[in-house]
């Protein structure tokens, strides 16, 4: 009988004792470890009538999981905090299979800079839903990848960058995290240094003339130009970046991205690129 069974060992809730973990996945008759984070909301999915679960993007926990009760009642306290995108702190409870949300607090709550532009809309789903997908495992940490998909979500709700270039240089540098970043400045085959200008994702990016296989393509200098910018946080020449540049550039980032994933994004297809650009932008601050 859950919660009547008086199945205490007064050990302060010791991990090793999981013999009390009852069928809910609930540990049984003591504290279930509670631990607190910070964290980004990737994405929410409803959980029969009033309870969502939420996959968080953690700063030590790596990606978690987690069930969130009675969120969707009109007077919970947590529904608003557990939107997507928002950057909240959290306090988790470990169970065996989900964690659950125990509270909640909004630090920065960026999807609502989102909800009526569509542009930033869709860049930002595609940062979360690119996330999610490079942490195939939870609970393992990565403070990299949560630090650039943080600064990318803040870069989007800023608006100080045209959006698809903000999702572009999250999506080259979250590759470089993991451990498949484009060659840009030096052939991805033989790393002879220097500007390539043939560009095979099979191959891992910029190719030398003499590594070239067959099929491979020949982006304009401004493009690779561009994308060694977006890799390495050069705003100045990103935003400098006439349309042209952008588009191609956007090609071959979503190209060499979906020759890495298992699936293609769902998401990506959905970016829209449409938003003019702003070659006079004067803002050059980093993300
Ligand atoms: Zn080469």
């Amino acid at each position: 009988m859950e919660g009547g069974g008086g199945y205490r060992t007064g050990l302060g809730g010791d991990r090793s004792d999981r013999a009390g973990i009852g069928e809910n996945g609930r540990v049984r008759g003591f504290r279930s470890r509670l631990y607190r984070d910070d964290a980004v909301v990737l994405r929410v999915q409803k959980l029969g009538e009033s309870d969502r679960i939420v996959t968080l993007l953690t700063r030590r926990h790596g990606k978690v999981r987690a069930a969130a009760k009675g969120v969707r009642r009109t007077t919970s306290r947590f529904g608003a905090r557990l939107e997507p995108f928002g950057h909240i702190d959290i306090q988790l409870a470990e169970g065996r299979t989900l964690h659950s949300v125990s509270q909640v607090e909004g630090i920065e709550l960026l999807g609502k800079h989102f909800l009526d532009d569509y542009p930033r809309y869709t860049a930002a789903s595609a940062i979360a839903e690119t996330a999610d997908r490079l942490t195939p495992e939870e609970h393992e940490p990565s403070l990299r990848l949560f630090l650039l998909t943080l600064g990318a979500l803040r870069a989007l709700a800023a608006a100080e960058h045209a959006s698809a270039l903000v999702l572009d240089s999250y999506l080259l540098r979250a590759m470089g995290v993991a451990g498949w970043a484009p060659a840009l400045r030096e052939c991805a085959v033989c790393g002879t240094p220097g500007l390539h200008r043939a560009f095979a994702v099979p191959a891992g990016g910029c190719v030398c003339p003499d590594c070239r296989p067959p099929g491979a393509a020949h982006p304009a200098p401004a493009t690779l130009e561009l994308m060694a910018a977006l890799n390495s946080g050069d705003w100045a020449t990103a935003d400098a970046s006439p349309p042209a540049p952008r588009r191609e550039a956007s090609g071959l980032v979503a190209a060499h991205l979906q020759w890495h994933l298992e699936r293609g994004l769902r998401s990506l297809p959905l970016v829209d690129r449409s938003e003019p650009h702003r070659p006079d932008s004067t803002r050059r601050e980093p993300v």
